[in-house]
């Protein structure tokens, strides 16, 4: 595979760009070598600068449920931007994808748009603590909720990748009041909640773990979460960045019917633009300016591009059957590479909820941070650049989940899965 192109624009991105990129985890760091620059993308297949074409896994990392360019955003987004591509005043657009997220998620009555996730959770936490009164927060180790201070503690797949032990740069005395647990952890949780439970401001989790990879909460344990958080009078925030609108239209939340009291959203509410919202019951969330006294402002926020993006993304899901297309596209893939796995001899644990999914070089049943680490990251090293040679484009990281897309046909999983074959005898060696 010929990669002069990359290299040299990486050579090139690296004088002016710290590290050549503009979010850590595309430095391919994990894996060895140097990142793909990508010039084009059309439905599940992306192309590089050399002109090699992939099919893509990544999906930019979750928002592109419907691949790449799908043609009813790039029209809508290409209308809207004829008509102006911001204001900085109400457009009734900002209207219309509110209401979609309200009607969709259960447990959101309202909800305030901003332009990244990190953006949602951040706000999230500093109105739970405003509400609240309250300081401290509880995370869970693994999960990434943004690069917010008080949530970069034990933050998941790309501080692990690049083997960040702590982020410098974050005040102690903030960092002290961030509390973590083990995810899946029901004992852990029960046990900091009967001892101060009552100085906590909120508890925020990914519903489903995806960002150490893909782990799923163990039965009863989002319940629990629900639980102690009520009686302690703290906020349970649930981070469906990735979740919201990926594993059914109305999140986690739905599929487990578990409420939170306030809701993240980012990734695919914007169509593959910079768009993040969080949201919850009327009366937390008019503690909100305007309304209330927790001040959270954005320039761009509610960007009539992003939001144009986000109205036809959404529109796109619910049309009838798409979950279940995902999940059954998705099944295809788990099933076909657990079937050269096992013919190979490999050990891998593989999990997935819908069209998320990760392959763990483990035998170990995966239910936290300390079990997704148990994995060989050494031979996904290989198998990640041998997927590359065959032509699919996988997270690079061992700690990443994969994302299937309504546009992936069968045939072009079931050319994955051969492909997955011969990268896995290349990389056993
Ligand atoms: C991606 C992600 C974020 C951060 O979103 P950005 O748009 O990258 O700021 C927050 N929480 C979760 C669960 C995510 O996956």
């Amino acid at each position: 595979m010929k990669r002069t192109q990359s290299e040299s624009l990486f050579q090139e991105a690296q004088q002016y760009i710290p590290g050549g990129v503009n979010s850590p985890v595309r430095a391919f760091k994990a894996v060895g070598g140097n990142p793909l620059f990508i010039s084009k993308a059309k439905g599940p297949r992306i192309t590089d600068a050399d002109g090699n074409e992939f099919i893509d896994y990544v999906s930019s990392w979750g928002p592109l449920i419907f691949g790449h360019a799908h043609p009813k955003i790039v029209d809508a987004v290409s209308r809207q931007a004829q008509l102006g591509t911001s204001f900085g005043a109400p457009t009734e657009l900002e209207i219309e994808l509110a209401q979609k997220v309200v009607d969709a998620v259960p447990s959101i009555e309202t909800v305030r748009l901003v332009s990244s996730g990190t953006e949602a959770t951040l706000s999230a936490l500093r109105l739970a603590r405003g509400v609240t009164g309250r300081d401290k927060i509880v995370k869970f180790e693994g999960c990434y909720h943004g690069h917010g201070d008080s949530l970069l503690v034990k933050a998941g797949s790309g501080v692990l990748s690049l083997g960040l032990p702590d982020c410098p740069g974050i005040v102690s005395d903030l960092a002290k009041n961030t509390l973590t647990l083990p995810y899946n952890d029901a004992k852990g949780v029960k046990e900091l909640f009967a001892k101060m439970g009552n100085e906590i401001a909120c508890l925020i989790v990914e519903p489903i773990g995806g960002n150490m990879g893909v782990v799923p909460p163990q039965p009863g344990f989002l319940e629990l979460l629900r639980k102690v958080t009520a009686e302690a009078g703290s906020l349970l925030i649930f981070d469906e960045v990735i979740t919201g609108f990926r594993v059914s239209y109305g999140g986690a939340q739905k599929l487990y019917g578990v409420s939170p009291d306030l809701t993240c959203l980012g990734k695919i509410i914007g169509g593959g633009l910079p768009v993040g919202a969080y949201g919850g019951r009327k009366e937390i969330m008019d503690h909100i300016a305007p309304v209330g006294a927790v001040y959270q402002a954005g320039t761009l926020s509610g960007n009539p591009l992003a939001v144009t993006a986000g109205i036809e993304m959404l529109n796109l899901l619910s049309q009838p059957g798409v979950y279940e297309d995902l999940d059954k596209k998705s099944e295809r893939l788990c099933n076909g590479y657990k079937a050269n796995v096992d013919k190979l001899g490999v050990t891998a644990t593989f999990t997935r909820v819908g069209s998320m999914f990760s392959m763990f070089f483990t035998d170990q049943e995966i239910i936290s941070f300390d079990s997704v680490k148990t994995s060989d990251t050494e031979l996904f090293k290989r198998y990640f650049n041998a997927m590359l040679e065959e032509g699919v484009y996988i997270a690079p990281s061992q700690f990443e989940a994969g994302f299937m897309s309504a546009v992936h046909t069968n045939d072009d999983i079931d050319q994955t899965i051969a492909a997955q074959s011969r990268a896995l005898q290349k990389a056993l060696g």
